[in-house]
């Protein structure tokens, strides 16, 4: 990875579109963020869009919170093209563009994707000093693993839930009420907070600020 960052050489050149829908659909918190959010930011923050399941009673299910973003789409804390809590900003927004990321390409296979928006923003081949780029790939791996156990204990949390509730997943409810909700109802998602389910109503006003 350190390679990778050194011959895409990018720099930021404070454009801003990292921190708007444009770019980045959401702004994904890790549970060390979450911890944060809920004691500075707790008016900004909602359960992460694209819930992974629902129950057989309509319960949604999501691996953890994201912050809302503004009526235009850029994320609530970005104004005039800057961060307003720059120093206290959230792990992801310390290591973006960077990102080690699985996608499949057009075959199916996976691959990690390891910048966003290559070519559409910043500029390229710029020099990057050997520690820099180390310390990037640091930060980097180490948010994707975060994120990877996050997801991994939301899973178990969820499989043990399910099993002594006794509940199922159903795609057909899942659809359904995602639809309510897109005509603005409210559903009830169960968010994984690292250690349990925390329940919230929203609906979709709820994402913005
Ligand atoms: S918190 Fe700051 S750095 Fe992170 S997405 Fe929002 S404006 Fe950008």
């Amino acid at each position: 990875m350190c390679r990778i960052i050194k011959d895409i050489g990018f720099k930021c050149t404070l454009c801003g579109k990292c921190c708007t829908k444009e770019f980045n659909d959401h702004v994904f918190l890790l549970t060390e963020d979450l911890k944060k959010a809920k004691k500075s930011y707790a008016e900004q923050i909602v359960p992460a869009p694209y819930c992974e399941i629902c129950d057989n009673n309509g319960n949604f299910y999501v691996s953890g919170y994201a912050l809302k973003s503004k009526n235009n789409g850029d994320c609530i804390f970005l104004e005039n093209k800057r961060c307003k809590i720059y120093n206290d900003r959230f792990f992801i927004c310390r290591v973006y563009p960077y990102m080690l990321h699985r996608e499949r390409d057009e075959n199916g296979k996976v691959q990690w994707r390891q910048i966003s928006g290559l070519n559409e923003h910043g500029e390229y081949n710029t020099e990057i000093s050997d520690d820099l780029c180390r310390s990037t790939a640091i930060e980097t791996i180490e948010y994707e693993k975060k994120f990877l156990e996050q997801e991994r204990d939301f899973f178990r949390c969820l499989q043990s839930l399910f099993i002594e509730k006794n509940l199922r997943p159903v795609r057909k409810i899942y659809d359904e009420n995602m639809r309510k909700f897109d005509k603005g109802e409210s559903i009830t998602v169960f968010a994984f907070n690292g250690e349990s389910f925390e329940k919230n109503i929203i609906s979709k006003c709820d994402y913005i600020s």
